[in-house]
């Protein structure tokens, strides 16, 4: 059941950034609303989709806010 762990993998793309007045809390910097795009693949193959908003730091990667 082990090997089961390494065949599922997960996928997070950002889309569509745009520049919203909100700073990092973590580093200060800016941050940028974007539509974010997870996928759940096993084998390769995509079969778990889940698509959000969220605010994201441009400098350290950091998810401040995400909207369902
Ligand atoms: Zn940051």
């Amino acid at each position: 059941m082990v090997c089961i762990c390494f065949l599922v993998d997960q996928r997070r793309m950002k889309k569509n950034m745009k520049p919203v007045a909100a700073t990092c809390s973590r580093c200060g910097c800016s941050a940028k609303v974007a539509d974010m795009e997870t996928s759940t693949r096993f084998c390769k193959i995509p079969f778990y989709w889940n698509s959000y908003k969220a605010i994201i730091c441009t400098y350290c990667g950091a998810t401040l806010k995400s909207y369902p």
